[in-house]
C-alpha cells in the first residue's frame, strides 16, 4: 500500500513525487520509457514562473544542464520584422533536465520505477488500485492517492474521464549541425503564415540548432525565411514530433472538474496546464506538482476532500490561463489589421506571460 502513486516522470511527476516524499509519504513514481528519456520540448526555462518554481521544487539549475543562456526571445512576423524581448532563457534538453529532476526525487527516498505503465486505475474515493506492467509483468497496486503527471495523452484521464474524448494536434522537430546567422542571438518564434499559427521556432542548442513546430505545412516558407540565414535545409541530423495541444470534449479550457476526481489529481500537460501563447509547460507542470504534493498533505492532515484542496488552490493558475487565452483572441484580431498589428500583439501577450507569476 503506497500513500502517493504518480504516473509519470516529467516535471510534474518528479516535483510531485519528490515533495511527498519529503513529507514522509511512502511515493512511487511510475515512468512508462527507460530513464533519462527524451521529450519533444525545446527545454526552455523562460519566465518567472518557470524559474521560481524550479528553484521552489529543487535548487538552482545545475550549470551542466544548461546548455546556454539566451539573452532574450524574439518574435519574428517576416512582413513586419522583429521584436526582443529581453529576458533571461535558459536552454536545456529535457533529457537531461528531467533525469536530474527524477534523480532529486530518488534521493528524497522516492521509489522509482521506470520501463513500467500503468495499464488501468480504478478509485472508490478513498482508495486507489493502479495495475501496472514493469517490464512486462503486470501486478494491482494499491495507493491512498494517485497524481497523473503522465502527459498530454494521459492514460489516467482516459481512466477517469472515459466520457470525454480527446483530439490532438501535432508538433515536429528537427536538430541541424552548426548555427544559423541570425540578427539576435535569442531564441526566436517565427509567424510566417499572417497569423498566430502556424508558427515555427528556431532554438541553438549547443553545437546544433533544432527548428520546431508546424514544419510540414511551413516547409517553403522555412526555405524561404532562413536560406539568408544561412540554412541549407538537407536532411536533418535527426527529427521527431509528438502531440502537443489537446481538447477535452465540453471543456475547451483547463478547469477544476477535470483537474481532479476524489482522490485522483492531474497534474502539468495531463491537465492540459500549457500557457495558451507561448506553449510553455514547464513552469506550470512544477506549480501544480507542487500543489498537488501539498493538498494531499493538508487533505491527511486536515479530512478534508484533497480535490477540494486542490482545485482551490488551482484557481490563481487557472483564471491566469483563461486571461492568457483571451490575449490569442487579441493576437487573432491584430493578424486581421495586418502584420505589424500582429507582431504588436504578440508582444503584448509574449510579455505578459513571462512576467506572469503568483499563481
Ligand atoms: C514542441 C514543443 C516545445 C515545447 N517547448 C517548451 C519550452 O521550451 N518550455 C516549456 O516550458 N514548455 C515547453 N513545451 C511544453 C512542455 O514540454 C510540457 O508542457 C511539459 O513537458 C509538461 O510536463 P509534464 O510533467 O506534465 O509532462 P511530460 O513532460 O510530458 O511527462 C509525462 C511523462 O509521463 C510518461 N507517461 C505517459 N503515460 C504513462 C503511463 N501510462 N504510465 C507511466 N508513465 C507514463 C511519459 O513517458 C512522460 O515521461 C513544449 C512542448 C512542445 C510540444
Amino acid at each position: 500500500m503506497y500513500d502517493v502513486i504518480v504516473a509519470g516522470a516529467g516535471p510534474a511527476g518528479c516535483v510531485a513525487a519528490k515533495r511527498c516524499a519529503e513529507k514522509g509519504l511512502r511515493t512511487l513514481l511510475i515512468e512508462r520509457r527507460r530513464l533519462p528519456r527524451d521529450k519533444v520540448c525545446s527545454g526552455m526555462i523562460v519566465g518567472r514562473l518557470a524559474k521560481a518554481m524550479v528553484e521552489e521544487g529543487f535548487s538552482e539549475l545545475p550549470r551542466d544542464i544548461v546548455l546556454e543562456t539566451l539573452p532574450g526571445l524574439t518574435l519574428w512576423v517576416p512582413e513586419a520584422g522583429q521584436s526582443t524581448i529581453r529576458t533571461s532563457v535558459a536552454i536545456t534538453w529535457r533529457r537531461d533536465l528531467d533525469f536530474w529532476m527524477a534523480k532529486e526525487a530518488l534521493e528524497k527516498g522516492v521509489e522509482v520505477w521506470d520501463r513500467s505503465v500503468v495499464k488501468g486505475l480504478a478509485s472508490d474515493g478513498s482508495r486507489c488500485s493502479v495495475v501496472v506492467e514493469k517490464q512486462g509483468a503486470t501486478q494491482e497496486l494499491a495507493a491512498r492517492f494517485v497524481i497523473g503527471a503522465d502527459g498530454i495523452n494521459s492514460t489516467i484521464r482516459e481512466f477517469l474521464f472515459p466520457e470525454l474524448p480527446a483530439t490532438y494536434t501535432v508538433a515536429y522537430r528537427e536538430c541541424y549541425a552548426g548555427s544559423l546567422n541570425l540578427e539576435q542571438k535569442t531564441g526566436h518564434v517565427v509567424f510566417p503564415s499572417g497569423d498566430y499559427r502556424p508558427n515555427f521556432w528556431i532554438l541553438p542548442k549547443g553545437d546544433c540548432f533544432t527548428l520546431e513546430g508546424g514544419l510540414r505545412v511551413l516547409r517553403k516558407e522555412i526555405g524561404r525565411i532562413l536560406t539568408p540565414c544561412g540554412f541549407q535545409g538537407g536532411r536533418p541530423l535527426w527529427k521527431d514530433g509528438c502531440l502537443s495541444r489537446v481538447q477535452l470534449a465540453g471543456h475547451p479550457l483547463p478547469d477544476a472538474e477535470t483537474s481532479a476526481r476524489g482522490n485522483v489529481l492531474f497534474t502539468g500537460d495531463s491537465a492540459r496546464l500549457k500557457i495558451p501563447v507561448s506553449g510553455e509547460g514547464i513552469g506550470t507542470a512544477l506549480r501544480s506538482g507542487i500543489l498537488a504534493a501539498d493538498s494531499i498533505v493538508e487533505s491527511l492532515a486536515s479530512g478534508r476532500q484533497v480535490s477540494d484542496l486542490y482545485s482551490k488552490g488551482l484557481r490563481p493558475l487557472l483564471a491566469s490561463l483563461y486571461s492568457f487565452s483571451l490575449d490569442l483572441e487579441q493576437i487573432k484580431t491584430g493578424a486581421r489589421k495586418g502584420p505589424q498589428s500582429l507582431l504588436d500583439e504578440l508582444m503584448v501577450a509574449f510579455e505578459k506571460t513571462i512576467e506572469a507569476t503568483g499563481f
